[in-house]
């Protein structure tokens, strides 16, 4: 059997049903337990990308019974040592050609944008009061988005280029661009929401953890899997940077209002930049097929108490123990 055969047959076969059977299973408890806080579903989910990754590399066992199966199955595959080399080749590759397109993407996003005057500065306000709010909700915030760094105040341009959705540049100084007809749309309170979500889109990227889908689409070229869970892992980091907007500015259905404003914007502007854009976080996501119902249904849904709140944490805390011994015993 050749080398490639071997590799087909017995690193990406059992990579990608690896990954497949963790996915599921992560997702069933993730259901059943009801964990809806985006940033723990967002902390579960890369698990079963880093398992898929790991039985790629022939370094793990698909599951750890029944074990003859799955021992011999490991046994034929093409060893890490052979693998791992051409792995971080193709990734480096990969990373080196993201930063390139996302040095266009930054540029687009920056190109004719200038700093708010006249009737715009009502977003220099809101933003400064997203600022305040964001120091004042401390609690509200740490209890949705544990370990959040401190968030500098990102610099602010309005644009009258056609972008669909206002957007956050994360490379280089960190900045919000927002389409100027949209601030002129929204009121004061909607405009903090629609600000409030790009800060998230900031905090989520600094530092690269794993409440990023960005490393995840860093794979794509690499394990398939990454492929099939891009886009969902996109749609959940929507759903982790809506919850941290509404925490810092307290009004979710203001913010579901400002939700459905700016689709009905996006529509009337057909996308026209958005997928020149796509390496650029942006209000309405990018790329993913639109979710507005999904956003703001669990946005109206019934607010928690604390209570509710610390056994959803504990069930995540179980939910992680059972992964670990599960999937990456050995
Ligand atoms: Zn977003």
């Amino acid at each position: 059997m050749s080398v490639m055969t071997r590799f087909l047959l017995h690193n990406l076969l059992p990579a990608l049903v690896a990954g497949a059977v963790a996915w599921s299973a992560i997702q069933a408890g993730i259901h059943l337990l009801g964990i809806h806080r985006g940033k723990l579903r967002l902390c579960l989910l890369f698990a079963p990308l880093l398992k898929s990754t790991l039985v790629l590399l022939g370094a793990a066992v698909v599951l750890p019974w029944p074990q003859e199966v799955f021992q011999s199955w490991h046994q034929q595959a093409v060893p890490t040592r052979t693998v791992l080399p051409l792995f971080l080749l193709l990734t480096g590759a990969v990373l080196a050609a993201r930063a390139l397109l996302a040095i266009r993407s930054r540029r687009l996003a920056l190109d004719e944008a200038v700093a708010p005057a006249g009737a715009t500065l009502r977003l220099v306000a809101a933003l400064d009061r997203v600022m305040a709010g964001y120091r004042r909700n401390r609690e509200a915030v740490a209890a949705c988005w544990e370990g959040m760094p401190a968030l500098e105040r990102p610099r602010l341009l309005v644009t009258d280029r056609p972008h669909h959705s206002p957007l956050i540049v994360t490379q280089g100084e960190p900045t919000i661009v927002f389409p100027r007809s949209l601030v002129g749309a929204l009121e004061d309170a909607e405009l903090q929401g629609a600000l409030g979500h790009e800060l998230a889109h900031l905090s989520l990227r600094q530092p690269l953890g794993c409440y990023t889908s960005e490393w995840v689409r860093a794979l794509v070229a690499v394990n398939p899997l990454a492929g099939l869970m891009a886009s969902h892992m996109r749609r959940e980091e929507e759903k982790a940077c809506d919850d941290l907007a509404v925490a810092i500015t307290g009004h979710p259905d203001v913010y579901a209002g400002m939700l459905l404003k700016s689709y009905r914007f996006a529509a009337a502007h057909r996308w026209l930049l958005a997928g020149r854009l796509q390496f650029v976080p942006q209000l309405l996501g990018v790329g993913a097929r639109p979710m507005l119902a999904e956003r703001v249904e669990r946005l109206l849904g019934e607010p928690e108490d604390a209570s509710a709140a610390a056994l959803e944490r504990l069930w995540f805390v179980l939910l992680w123990i059972g992964v670990v011994a599960v999937f990456f015993r050995g």
